[in-house]
């Protein structure tokens, strides 16, 4: 394992990366976002070691996937075992037990005692898509119903579902119908203020479902525990349970999109948990291949069996090496309770970043949970104004002192913490004296 400690020797980012950057602009699409322009050559733990010979603290997880640290040495013997057997023959025409046995994980760990099944596939926006797929199939119905802030792919149906136009979504349309937006429970945006924001908000929900589409046209209603790409929104305690009582009320689907937030992420397998609530479906993707590209949706056994045999599937979906990938990853997040150890870091982090707001009232509020955790700036006038400005400049002077954060929130204005969920504790003061000298850097 790389010494899990950040060493910065040259400028960030450094003379190789500089060149990779100037190849890029040659070789890439320049509509594929960048980040950093800092090019990786190796990664450990929660060390990413760059073409210049620096250490990195990351924090960004390649969005939330490295939970289980990178390269985790049980995870590559795992992947490195099933490459010399063999790497792919598709599930669909010559299968193998790896698939089952991920599915059988699935099926325990995720929320309800329920009968259930699952289906594997390759990234999140797929797994979103099948599990529109399976809830339309089940109810007979077309539509979808979708949040202000939400994030769900990049796919022509997840695009749909996806709130933000920029960047996500501007010039890629006609978009798939029968998707609608409603609300969002956004507690610290509430105009009534947080305390009305879970009954409210339902209430919004409900009046807009009932008037312009019909309760019983909807298919599915869709939402992320805790909105990543729209701002790491929490929504208030309660309205999921509102939500649950109002699908079981109109026979629709609940769908917990989990692909940023389950598998240990917030200090429970499933984010969904922490409002005990049971969705029907749940998406997952991120996290669970431990690195390695895998998609799922897992649910009620009568809902994931209603589309017509052959319906759902795909060359890649549960690929052997994913799937080992996937075992040994969740094995891992067993073994060394990566859960408890989210709740841990979660307790650390929320202390600093309050040291953090204590000093800078640009930080508007600190949210999350676990090990996802983040802060949304706002100018300091009171008026909440987003300031995307300052959470870019901060993300970039982090990035200049070798720490790798990200951006997010519809507005641009919150920077996320989603460390790999084995980070040693001195690695997290690490990054959080980086973000304060950067955040003194930047409002200068
Ligand atoms: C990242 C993400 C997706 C899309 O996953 P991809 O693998 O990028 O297609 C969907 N939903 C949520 C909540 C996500 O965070």
């Amino acid at each position: 394992m790389i010494e899990q400690r950040r060493i910065v020797r040259t400028a960030l980012p450094g003379p190789v990366s500089a060149e990779l950057a100037g190849r890029r602009r040659a070789e890439v699409s320049a509509a594929v976002s960048g980040g950093n322009d800092i090019y990786v050559a190796e990664a450990s733990g929660a060390i990413l070691v760059d073409v210049d010979g620096n250490r990195l603290i990351d924090f960004g997880s390649g969005i939330g996937v490295a939970s289980v640290g990178h390269s985790h040495p049980k995870v590559v013997e795992a992947v490195t075992a099933q490459a010399s057997g063999y790497g792919h023959t598709c599930f669909m025409v010559s299968p193998y037990g790896g698939y089952l046995d991920l599915c059988r994980e699935l099926n325990a760990r995720t929320p309800g005692d329920f009968e259930k099944r699952s289906v594997l596939l390759n990234t999140g926006a797929e797994a979103v898509e099948n599990a529109v797929k399976i809830a339309r199939a089940h109810t007979g119905r077309p539509a979808v119903v979708v949040f202000d802030h939400a994030y769900h792919g990049r796919t022509n149906l997840t695009m749909a579902m996806t709130a933000k136009v920029q960047p996500y979504k501007d010039g890629f349309g006609p978009f798939a119908p029968e998707v609608y937006r409603v609300p969002m429970a956004y507690p610290y945006r509430w105009p009534t203020g947080p305390q009305h924001c879970a009954e409210e908000a339902f209430a919004e929900f409900a009046s807009r479902v009932h008037l312009q589409v019909g309760e019983d046209h909807v298919a599915a209603v869709v939402l992320e525990p805790i909105q990543g790409e729209g701002g790491f929104i929490v929504p208030p305690p309660g309205f999921w349970r509102l939500l649950r009582e109002w699908c079981d009320q109109h026979g629709v689907v609940l769908v917990a999109d989990e692909v940023q937030s389950g598998f240990c992420r917030t200090g429970d397998w499933f984010a969904v948990e922490h409002e005990g609530v049971v969705p029907d479906l749940v998406t997952s993707a991120k996290a669970l291949g431990g690195g390695l590209p895998i998609a799922a949706v897992t649910g009620r056994a009568e809902m994931m069996d209603a589309p017509v045999p052959g319906g759902l599937g795909g060359t890649f979906g549960g690929n052997p090496l994913s799937c080992a990938a996937s075992l040994a990853a969740i094995e891992v997040m067993e073994s060394e309770d990566l859960a408890g150890r989210a709740r841990q870091l979660g307790a650390i982090l929320t202390s600093r970043l309050e040291g953090l707001a204590g000093s800078f009232p640009q930080v508007g509020e600190i949210r999350g949970r676990g090990a996802m955790m983040a802060i949304e700036l706002v100018t300091p006038d009171g008026s909440k104004s987003p300031d995307a400005a300052l959470a870019k400049a901060v993300v970039a002077g982090c990035a200049k002192r070798g720490v790798v954060m990200l951006s997010c929130g519809s507005y641009g204005n919150v920077i996320r913490m989603l460390p790999p969920l084995v980070t040693a504790f001195d690695l997290v003061d690490d990054a959080m004296d980086v973000l304060a000298e950067a955040f003194a850097e930047a409002v200068g």
